[in-house]
């Protein structure tokens, strides 16, 4: 049924049309399989419904009743309205604020998101195509093997690695890295902030505490764009609570339906500046909102 709601769209208007003069209602009743195609492709009810408000009025105003091709038009509104939410403001797409060496960039979201990787390949990324120097650091005091899997990482990709002081907490590694990349000279510090299963008030306290403690240039949520509602429901409480700059959505290559990024674009107004597509330290690409818009609209 989702596969292809541009045919879906065209096929009843058009059909419509041919029957006699199209009212705003059969154009109403159109966009109720908009609603549910999005709601099948994961995005949140009350994202669907305003988004479906602001096609409707779209539509009303460019007449599309009138129209001798209503189906192919209202599939373009729809595509154009899908482009125009998920992109925002296009600028802030695959941009950092990075120009203050050293400049941090506090990197956030629940354990498994894929945070320690995407650190690596944004830490790769810079360091191979901007040609900056990178200093990435683990904060994950309570799970060591995080703290050597970024180590790891690191020497794969030529990037260095604070090294690994036992005992320290989550703030002291922070400032050290900070005291470390101004002394070495370097561009860029990243901090892969410890993760949990579930969004907890500890979990928050502590990146808080980092974040007043590095006032980070930028900082980026990682969230799963496989899970659908539940990263909205990340993206809100870690904006409410810690404040980002940016997300960067991990596991495109997968088959989700990339709903949960109008989602996020919608309810938080963040710019989604990273995708991250597979395992590998080059899978990671600026987001391209139209190519998210065309997988939802099949
Ligand atoms: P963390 O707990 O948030 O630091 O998550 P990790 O960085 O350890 O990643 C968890 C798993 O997800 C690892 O097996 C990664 O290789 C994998 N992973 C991360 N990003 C992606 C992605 O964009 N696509 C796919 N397919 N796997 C990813």
């Amino acid at each position: 049924m989702f596969e292809n709601l541009s045919d879906r769209l065209s096929g009843v208007l058009d059909k419509l049309t041919k029957q006699g003069a199209l009212s705003e209602a059969d154009v109403a009743t159109a966009l109720r399989e908009v609603r549910v195609a999005l709601l099948e492709a994961d995005v949140s009810l009350p994202v669907a419904r305003d988004f479906v408000k602001a096609v409707q009025t779209k539509a009303e105003g460019q007449a599309v009743t009138k129209s001798v091709t209503p189906g192919q038009q209202v599939v373009k509104i729809v595509h154009d309205e899908l482009v125009h939410v998920l992109a925002g403001d296009a600028a802030d797409i695959g941009a950092l604020k990075i120009d203050s060496p050293p400049a941090s960039i506090l990197m956030v979201g629940l354990q498994g998101s894929g945070k320690t990787t995407t650190t690596a390949k944004l830490a790769k990324r810079l360091s191979e195509r901007d040609k900056k120097r990178v200093l990435m650091a683990s904060l994950d005091t309570r799970r060591p093997a995080a703290m050597e899997q970024l180590a790891v990482l690191g020497t794969q990709i030529g990037v260095d690695t604070l090294p690994i002081v036992p005992g320290q907490d989550a703030v002291a590694i922070a400032k050290r890295a900070k005291q470390q990349a101004t002394l070495g000279g370097y561009d860029v510090v990243m901090l892969d902030t410890a993760g949990r299963l579930h969004v907890d008030d500890e979990l928050m306290g502590e990146v808080a505490a980092v974040r007043d403690a590095t006032k980070p240039h930028e900082t980026l949520l990682v969230v799963d764009g496989l899970t659908g509602q539940d990263a909205v429901n990340v993206a809100e409480q870690f904006d409410g609570q810690v404040g980002i700059s940016g997300v960067v959505l991990t596991r495109m290559d997968g088959d989700g339906r990339g709903g949960a990024a109008l989602s996020m674009r919608a309810v938080t107004g963040k710019p989604i500046k990273f995708v991250g597509l597979g395992e590998k330290m080059d899978a990671l690409e600026e987001f391209h909102p139209e190519r998210v818009a065309g997988r939802i609209l099949g």
